[in-house]
């Protein structure tokens, strides 16, 4: 039995925040604005993870009305959200995700992201693709007023 989902989120980039994207910390003069450490790309991962199995959303799980996520790193988020894939009895097959940034260049850091979410996951890294791209200085992410990213999941019952 498989099952796919799909995931995007959105969120704000601002003076004064740490840039966190797929788990790692990037060096960059904007950050992005949320309740959490705001990385997009783990949002977007997660939201695609629950939707392949039903589960509602990101917002749904962990509220960002409730005190105890402020600030929260969102690798606990992906590790909450695979407690309940992999307590429903699923693995994951593949996973990719698509960045869309102007700056900063995202590439140097594949690998590391790849590594550090296929850790969360349990999976090989050769089943987590992370991409990143720009969106030729049109739109928001143009602009740089924020960074969107979007994920597919792929699981499989065990
Ligand atoms: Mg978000």
């Amino acid at each position: 039995m498989y099952r796919i989902g799909q995931g995007f989120d959105v969120h704000r980039l601002v003076p004064g925040r740490e840039l966190w994207l797929c788990g790692i910390k990037l060096e960059h003069e904007l950050g992005l604005l949320g309740h959490s450490d705001a990385d997009v790309a783990i949002h977007a991962l997660c939201d695609a993870l629950l939707g392949a199995l039903s589960l509602r959303d990101i917002g749904y799980h962990f509220p960002d009305t409730d005190p105890r996520y402020k600030g929260i790193d969102s690798k606990k988020l992906l590790s909450e959200v695979m407690k309940l894939i992999t307590g429903r009895g699923y693995e994951i097959v593949n996973v990719d995700i698509t960045i869309c940034a102007e700056r900063p260049k995202i590439n140097p850091h594949i690998g590391k992201m790849t590594d550090v979410l296929a850790g969360l996951m349990c999976t090989d890294a050769g089943n987590v693709s992370v991409k990143a791209t720009t969106t030729e200085k049109l739109g928001f992410t143009g602009r740089e007023e924020g960074i969107s990213a979007y994920a597919v999941v792929l699981l499989r019952k065990i």
